[in-house]
């Protein structure tokens, strides 16, 4: 079993939209119906693959943006310049099919054995599987003690934002803005420095679980302030999306 298990995550399969919601005017979220779907972690991640007419492939990864259980559902953001990301987003449709293989990743994860406290850091789109572990949490009844830290450009690129802010029932959902905040504004502004984690980061000393999730960049410089700041580098669990 175990090994049909492994074999199937590997094989690519051909989903179908379910359908196609509107997140932010550059985020999408892809709802799929996958017939031999294996189930998944939350935190996992699956490879879309996209064929042209003349056999030229392409493939990217994408965090799966549901909890296990739920059906199966990426949310991507539309780079411009990209060569899937503005298909994903702005082409596909309810009724297409897409071809996709997963799920893939068993170290970016989080399970309610995992335990806490949990310190989840967000930058853009990077907030895809955590939101997919909030959910999980909430579905499963944990009362492990969470931190959401959510960096965003401006407040109309905050991804899945009335859902997040539900959270705050049981849960400390932060935001900051790096590029403009609106009136009234009362959470953060600017990047996720040294200072802020200082100022929202569960102590080293009660042996928090930090996932990190974004651009390259952004968490490269997360995960070693974490590291300063005296969190042991096995309790800093990352996730690259690429870029710089
Ligand atoms: C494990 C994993 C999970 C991922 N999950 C998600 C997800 O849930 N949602 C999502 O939208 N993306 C996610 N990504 C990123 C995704 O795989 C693609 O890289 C992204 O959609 C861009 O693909 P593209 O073909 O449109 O752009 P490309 O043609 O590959 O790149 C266009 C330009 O954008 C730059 N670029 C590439 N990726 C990024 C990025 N992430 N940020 C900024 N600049 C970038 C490139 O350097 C290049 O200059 C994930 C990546 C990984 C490795």
């Amino acid at each position: 079993m175990a090994t049909a298990a492994v074999r199937g995550r590997l094989t690519w399969q051909t989903a179908t939209v379910t359908s196609v919601v509107t997140e932010t005017d550059a985020v999408r979220t892809i709802e799929l119906d996958v017939p031999d779907w294996p189930g998944h972690l939350a935190g996992q991640h699956l490879d879309v693959r996209l064929t042209a007419d003349d056999g030229y492939t392409a493939e990217r990864s994408y965090s799966i943006a549901t909890a296990p259980g739920e059906p199966v559902a990426i949310t991507v953001e539309r780079l411009d310049d990209g060569e899937v990301s503005p298909y994903l987003t702005e082409e596909l449709r309810a009724g297409d099919q897409l071809e996709l293989r997963g799920p893939i990743g068993r170290w970016f994860v989080w399970d309610t054995s995992d335990g806490g406290p949990l310190l989840l850091i967000a930058g853009g789109s990077g907030v895809v599987p955590l939101r997919a572990i909030l959910r999980h949490r909430q579905r499963t009844g944990s009362d492990v003690p969470t931190c959401l830290l959510y960096s965003s450009r401006t407040i109309a690129d905050v991804i899945y934002h009335s859902e997040l802010d539900m959270y705050r029932d049981g849960a400390e959902v932060s935001y900051t803005l790096t590029r403009s905040q609106p009136p009234g504004w009362t959470g953060y502004s600017g990047r996720v420095d040294a200072a802020l984690l200082a100022k929202i980061a569960w102590p080293a000393s009660q042996h928090p679980l930090a996932l990190v999730c974004g651009p390259t960049s952004f968490v490269e410089a997360v995960a070693g302030n974490l590291v300063a700041l005296g969190y042991p580098a096995g309790r800093v669990k990352t996730e690259r999306f690429g870029g710089t």
